[in-house]
């Protein structure tokens, strides 16, 4: 899973929406204000790649690619 924390809005769909509630919001903001998602701590392999997150999220600000795939 993979954050573009400058294009985030901070609209919350990709934590919404993750089936596993592997992201949360970052405590950090980007240059706009805006807290970006990042994967919560623990939930590192939890991730599924069902990519509900980079469907969802208006900005292309999230995606995912498989690891060691
Ligand atoms: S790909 Fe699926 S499981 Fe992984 S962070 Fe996105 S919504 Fe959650
Ligand atoms: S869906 Fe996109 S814009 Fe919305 S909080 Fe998640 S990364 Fe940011």
């Amino acid at each position: 899973m993979f954050v573009i924390p400058e294009r985030c809005k901070e609209c919350l769909f990709c934590i919404e929406f993750c089936p596993r509630q592997v992201l949360v919001k970052s405590p950090h903001i980007n240059s706009k204000g805006y807290h970006y998602p990042m994967v919560a701590p623990g939930k590192e392999n939890d991730c599924v790649h069902c990519q509900f997150c980079s469907l969802v999220c208006p900005e292309m600000a999230i995606y995912t690619e498989e690891v060691g795939a």
